[in-house]
């Protein structure tokens, strides 16, 4: 089998295409080829160090396959069943691979495995943080940054479909035209706009009960200052780099606020949670409600080009690896 290693953390040349073994599959275990493999934000902080793993390693969290043998007590799934994943475990950067059962999701027919590749980590993200972390209503209004990201376009529609009045950031015109059409009312180009003032222009004033902020050390204070008196402050990423620490005193300061940091592990821990969780998205993508836009596709040897497109902001959307 082919896979992404890498020996030292560092910037996206330290991944190398390699050979290797996948061996029988353990107890518990299923052995699936992946035919397609979603990339994620998250990837490149384990690449750099930021999340430290214990190296060698491989990367990625999220793809999907087809399986084709079982490990010993797999009574869940059989040989041909489509399946995907999108909590690890760290690895995905393959063609094949040894996956615990009790973590996949078999695939119905109306979704890709090109879809569930693109969906399953950044879907389930935005499953909790709208129906768990901050619970959005209908006539709720929210912020989310970085909208035309991946993460940024499932959360849009699917906030959208909730009844949500939705305010997206965006760092491009471009990007914004395309968060847009993907179920944001309002968006805001943070490198032309002052997201503050705009924000409370569209608010009346009164600022908006949830920010989601992906983004991290350079939306922070942006992020505070656009809630109302006792909203959320949900930091779910560190895109633009780490959050600095928190002075609680500033949330007294600004109105009561709550903050939150949340990981889709935590809220994916028990299978019970996943299947749930992983329910939930396949259910609403089937229904059409939300679309997952695959707006790039590389193929496993190009994951340098791959890293370096979404850290340069330049990408949109999901983005899909074919092994
Ligand atoms: P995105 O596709 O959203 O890519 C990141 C986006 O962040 C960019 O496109 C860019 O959009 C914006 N951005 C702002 N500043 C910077 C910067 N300095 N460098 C790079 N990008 C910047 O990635 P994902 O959808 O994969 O992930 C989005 C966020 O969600 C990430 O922070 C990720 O870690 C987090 N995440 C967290 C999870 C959790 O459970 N906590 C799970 C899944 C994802 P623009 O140009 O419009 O500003």
């Amino acid at each position: 089998m082919k896979a992404i290693r890498i020996e030292t953390t560092g910037g996206p040349e330290v991944m190398k295409l390699v050979d290797a073994e996948v061996g029988k599959p353990g107890a518990g275990q299923v052995r699936v080829r992946q035919t397609a493999i979603g990339l994620n934000y998250i990837d490149t902080y384990h690449r750099t160090g930021l999340y430290p793993v214990p190296l060698p390693s491989g990367l990625g969290l999220e793809a999907a396959g087809v399986v084709e043998e079982l490990g010993e007590g797999v009574t869940s799934l059989k040989p041909g069943d489509r399946i995907a994943y999108g909590t690890g475990p760290i690895g995905a950067y393959a063609d094949m691979r040894n996956l615990p059962a009790n973590r996949l999701v078999k695939l119905p027919d109306a979704i890709s495995d090109e879809t569930a590749a693109g969906m399953m980590l950044k879907g389930m993200t935005a499953r909790y943080l709208l129906r768990a972390t901050y619970v959005v209503k209908p006539g709720d209004t929210i912020l989310l940054h970085a909208a035309a990201g991946g993460v940024g376009l499932i959360m849009s529609q699917w906030a959208k479909a909730l009844g949500a009045t939705v305010i997206g950031t965006v760092g491009s015109d471009a990007k914004a035209e395309i968060a847009r059409a993907h179920g944001c009312d309002h968006v805001i180009n943070y490198s032309t706009e002052d997201t503050v003032k705009r924000l409370r222009e569209l608010t009346n004033g009164k600022g908006v009960p949830v920010v989601y902020d992906g983004v991290g050390k350079d939306t922070l204070m942006v992020s505070l200052d656009c809630l109302s008196p006792r909203g959320m402050f949900v930091s779910f990423g560190n895109a633009s780099g780490p959050v600095p620490p928190l002075d609680m005193l500033l949330l007294s300061a600004k109105g009561s606020l709550y903050a939150t940091r949340p990981t889709l592990m935590a809220y994916t821990a028990s299978d019970a949670d996943l299947q749930d969780t992983a329910r939930d998205l396949v259910d609403i993508v089937a229904s059409g409600k939300v679309k997952i836009p695959v707006n790039q596709r590389y193929a496993l040897a190009d994951v340098v080009q791959a890293h370096r497109d979404l850290e340069s902001r330049k990408t949109t959307g999901t983005t899909v690896l074919t092994p």
